[in-house]
């Protein structure tokens, strides 16, 4: 891997950045000064110094985004700010995706990654990870819509919906409730409570697994999972 690239994974800017590092003969590799930004480096062997930091190369990131509204969950789009888009370039370098989609209304907890077997493994159908939102509702929650929850719920194309979780946090005109599915299909928890004749008007989600939202990000805000919250989605 070339040395310029391997600087910008870990976090020390675009390759342009790097390159002014370089210049400033502030990169060591195996204890010489490198100026060359096309030099090969072997990121596991070699021993490369930013000054006196022992730099450790990383293949993968793992970021929890609190999403914020307006801003689409994909890699890319025509119109619209990405997810993607809120990162700074050193991150963006390691071409992350999110994993799963929310809707563009939707906030909340999004994992952002670039390790395709991680997201796999909590997409996959099989795995049946929970997902779990907080939404207000414009209507009063009932019990029978707690058990049709429960055993199932029919959407407009037919698709019958697997048991899923309805718990009440509030019961008024304007309902608050958590909800918590273990599928992903297009707009799932809005088409469920259409079903029931009955509205989202907000949708967070807060956990993922047993990953959780940690509530002290802004929308908008992200970091780094701790190798704790890495082991939960294992
Ligand atoms: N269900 C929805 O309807 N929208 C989301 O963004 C996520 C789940």
């Amino acid at each position: 891997m070339r040395i310029d690239k391997f600087l910008a994974n870990t976090g020390y800017g675009s390759r342009k950045d790097v390159k002014v590092l370089l210049k400033k003969k502030q990169v060591f590799v195996n204890g010489s000064i490198v100026k060359n930004s096309a030099l090969h480096i072997n990121p596991y062997e070699d021993m490369i110094k930013v000054n006196d930091t022992l730099i450790k190369y990383r293949k993968y990131i793992y970021m929890m985004m609190n999403k914020p509204p307006q801003v689409i969950s994909a890699t890319e789009d025509k119109r619209d700010k990405t997810v993607i888009d809120l990162l700074p370039p050193a991150l963006q370098n390691f071409q992350p995706f999110p994993v799963g989609r929310l809707d563009k209304d939707t906030e909340g907890l999004l994992l952002i990654t670039n390790d395709g077997k991680l997201a796999h493994h909590l997409l996959s159908p099989k795995k049946n990870i929970d997902k779990t939102y907080y939404a207000k509702i414009d209507g009063i929650i009932t019990e029978n819509d707690i058990t049709s929850f429960r055993n199932g719920i029919q959407l407009n194309d037919g698709y019958v919906t697997k048991p899923a979780g309805l718990s009440i946090l509030h019961r008024g005109e304007i309902s608050e409730v958590l909800v918590t599915i273990t599928e992903g299909k297009f707009h799932q928890v809005k088409r469920m409570f259409h079903a029931i004749d009955k509205q989202v008007i907000y949708l967070k989600r807060m956990q993922m697994g047993r990953l959780k939202l940690d509530q002290s990000l802004a929308l908008g805000e992200y970091r780094e999972l701790t190798e704790e919250e890495l082991q939960l989605l294992n």
